[in-house]
């Protein structure tokens, strides 16, 4: 049967497993256990139209009905019998094989995979032994009587199942027939659900209201780069917000109290993996709220909004300082499902007197770090450390020495010529080494050391899980709130200059407000990430209501126009209430939960790599007449574009 075929060859993920089941067609059923469950039990999905049951429903309790079922023909076997297919499952029909139905045998054994049929028929047990115990209809089968192809589907350009292999960019050309895999259909229902759980808890539950902001909007400072739109005023742009930032605060000034939306959001950041041009954020504001209301509200949402059938969220969520997260796992967002924690061995390295060592502990923010491998030399080959000390090389500029500890317990490494027995088993025991560990060494400046190491940790755990260990379980979800960022960081392409860690209404600690006016660069920021399983799942933060300061931090420390934000910063003189908020990025939460490789696996119709629209093509030419109410020409010949349209 394909479907055991199916069945047994999908991974054996979290996100697999539930497709299986999908594709099973109602072990799990979309419409109540694969989700949170909604309010008013399993919805009706055969109202309004002409079928009776969909082709995951029946049983055998359905024995002896006459039904009406429509879907797509998913296989078909030398005219005896075909398996139909809809969002819900699957069921087997048996085709006529009498003379007077003649017509109905030739109708179904001709029409090609994937065309779309009704069947009307007798629901009946399949015959002893015939049972299928992977198929949730697997007990019955339905005898056809009459049969009509709505319409027949042409060559396929690929098979419409999970199994089978097929690029990306073909998937994203036929993106509507990639849609009908069950695993698609998985994670748009899960989505689907989850958002609508969301909705119930924060406007049924806790009183948000569902706002529309606008996408047309003008460039403001900081941030992502924005996607312009031209106007008909000569050389005006409209421009796509990043978020609804602004919007939402001034709705907080409008008294609105507790916002939400489901907000559409454009960042114009050119091919970067797993990001797309276009996504989803839930987007929320409170008024008269703090950091700790904020994580809250959040929490509760997550755990109203969770799906039944995976690992339950536990709340409250842990929580980490930004340098705590730095120091040990050498990045803002990191994933806690496994240790190999990075060690502080500076006070222990500044009494072993080797000279490179006693050289990066001579500067300003000198350290002497390192991390683990545990059973690296089991599960490791050299080239495995070769690449990952290259890494750091080329990517952080950091050299890496590494430390093995042999089966008799002694220590490889260019380091021991420096070191006694004795200050061998110290290194031992101040790394909590063991038989067949490898120690990674970075020596230099902090944050470099830090980011180097957290890299490494990173790589490691691909090897070993390429090896065959498991650190990283998909099905096990920690989440991490990391908190006490910087207000400010030096900018990446000049670092003299100061930009916003978060965005630039972002308020400062109270016990740091003071340092704002003397050194910026030392102010902690009341903004908050949220980090699931080592991805950034969401960032907020408490505002800056006070015109003033808001005017000082845009002008004074992050040298921006403030006339560009003068609606802003006047609104704030008009009795706005304290406020914060936060947004949640939907696509790579839903992505997380299913197990999903990449987020575009969790969006109907994604971009590519490149910000492209593979099915429809676009982005596309436009002509020199479409362009002229814009005042805009192309500045390579738009006979020559057009041209290369055709
Ligand atoms: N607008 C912010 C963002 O998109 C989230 C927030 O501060 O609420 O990251």
């Amino acid at each position: 049967m394909p479907l055991r075929l199916l069945c047994g060859t999908l991974r054996r993920t979290a996100a697999a497993a539930a497709a299986a089941a999908a594709a099973a067609g109602g072990r799990r059923r979309l419409g109540s256990g694969a989700g949170p469950r909604s309010a008013r039990g399993a919805p009706d999905f055969s109202s309004f139209v002409a079928r009776t049951n969909t082709c995951g429903e029946l049983r055998s309790a359905h024995v002896g009905q006459k039904v009406t079922l429509y879907g797509w023909i998913q296989y078909q076997r030398q005219g005896l019998f075909l398996v139909l297919r809809d969002f819900q499952g699957l069921t087997q029909i048996i085709i006529p094989q009498d003379e007077a139905r003649s017509h109905v045998k030739e109708l179904l054994s001709s029409a090609p995979v994937e065309s779309v049929v009704r069947v009307t028929g007798v629901v009946s047990l399949r015959p002893p032994g015939q049972e299928n115990p992977k198929m949730p209809t697997g007990d019955i089968e339905v005898k056809v009587e009459t049969a009509e192809v709505l319409n027949s589907c042409k060559k396929l350009p690929f098979e419409i199942k999970d199994f089978i292999k097929k690029s990306e960019a073909l998937r994203m050309q036929y993106r509507y027939l990639d849609l009908r895999s069950f695993q698609l259909q998985y994670n748009l229902r899960l989505r689907s659900q989850i958002v609508m759980r969301m909705r119930e808890y924060l406007c049924n539950l806790h009183g948000f209201v569902d706002v529309e902001t606008p996408t047309l909007f003008k460039r403001t400072p900081g941030g992502a780069k924005e996607f312009l739109v031209p106007s008909r005023e000569a050389g005006k742009f409209y421009s796509l917000p990043q978020s609804p930032q602004q919007f939402k605060q001034l709705l907080m000034v409008g008294g609105l109290d507790r916002y939400f939306q489901v907000a559409r959001c454009y960042r114009d950041e050119g091919s970067r993996p797993d990001r797309q041009p276009e996504f989803t954020q839930i987007d929320i504001e409170m008024s008269f709220v703090d950091q700790n209301g904020i994580q809250r509200l959040i929490e509760g949402l997550l755990q109203y909004s969770w799906p039944e059938d995976r690992s339950p969220v536990t709340t409250p969520f842990p929580s980490m300082t930004y340098e705590e997260a730095l120091a040990d796992y050498g990045t803002d967002k990191p994933d806690t499902r496994f240790g190999m924690k990075i060690v502080d061995i500076s006070d222990f390295s500044q009494r072993l007197g080797i000279h490179f060592v006693q050289n990066a502990l001579s500067y300003p923010h000198g350290t002497v770090k390192a991390i683990c491998i545990p059973q690296g030399m089991r599960y490791l080959r050299n080239k495995d450390f070769e690449s990952l000390k290259e890494a750091a090389r080329s990517q952080f500029n950091q050299e890496i020495v590494d430390i093995i500890c042999r089966p008799d317990g002694s220590l490889k490494s260019l380091l021991t010529k420096f070191l006694g027995q004795e200050q061998q088993s110290e290194l031992i025991q101040e790394l909590k080494m063991q038989v067949d560990d490898v120690v990674l060494l970075a020596a230099g400046e902090h944050k470099r050391v830090c980011s180097a190491l957290g890299s490494l940790r990173l790589e490691s755990a691909d090897l070993l899980e390429a090896a065959g260990l498991v650190l990283r379980d998909p099905a096990v979800f920690h989440f991490l709130w990391v908190v006490d960022f910087p207000l400010f960081l030096p900018k990446e392409d000049n670092p003299t200059e100061l930009e916003s860690a978060h965005h630039p209404f972002t308020a400062p600690h109270p016990s740091d407000t003071s340092l704002l006016y003397s050194d910026p660069t030392k102010v902690r920021s009341q903004h908050y990430d949220l980090v699931l399983n080592g991805s950034e799942v969401g960032g907020g933060s408490i505002r800056i209501h006070n015109a003033e300061l808001q005017r000082f931090v845009l002008e004074k420390v992050l040298k921006e126009d403030s006339e560009v934000l003068s609606h802003l910063l006047d609104a704030l003189e008009f009795g706005a209430p304290p406020h914060g908020g936060i947004a949640l990025g939907l696509d790579r939460l839903i992505s997380l939960i299913v197990g999903a490789q990449s987020i575009r696996d969790v969006i109907a119709f994604p971009k590519s790599f490149r910000g492209r629209d593979l099915m429809g093509n676009a982005p596309d030419y436009v002509t020199a007449e479409e362009l002229e109410p814009y005042h805009i020409q192309v500045s390579w010949p738009v006979a020559e574009a057009e041209a290369k349209k055709n």
